[in-house]
């Protein structure tokens, strides 16, 4: 029987995002500790999701929204460009 693992904070892939421990606000120091730390020589993974798509994939767990108006999309895109302009500033990054 496989067991339902978590992602937890520092691992390389993050499987949903944000990783379900830091759906919980008591999770955000844990997650401040790890981006103060000093970057690493470890190669940066980085995977951001575009949830828009012309039709649901049968095979696809993602989280995807059909028929969203182009408003939508563009507000989600700057807010994504936002939030990886405040990870750059963070010492792990
Ligand atoms: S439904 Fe899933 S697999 Fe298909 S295009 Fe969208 S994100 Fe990709």
């Amino acid at each position: 029987m496989t067991a339902l693992v978590e992602p937890i904070a520092g691992n390389y892939f993050v499987a949903a995002y944000p990783p379900f421990s830091f759906w919980n606000s008591d999770q955000l120091p844990a997650l401040n500790q790890i981006l103060r730390r000093p970057a690493s020589r470890a190669p940066l993974g980085l995977y951001v999701h575009v949830p828009f798509c012309q039709k649901k994939c049968d095979y696809c767990y993602y989280l995807s929204l059909i028929g969203q108006p182009a408003s939508v999309v563009g507000r989600y895109l700057d807010n994504v460009v936002k939030e990886l302009s405040i990870y750059s500033r963070q010492p792990a990054i």
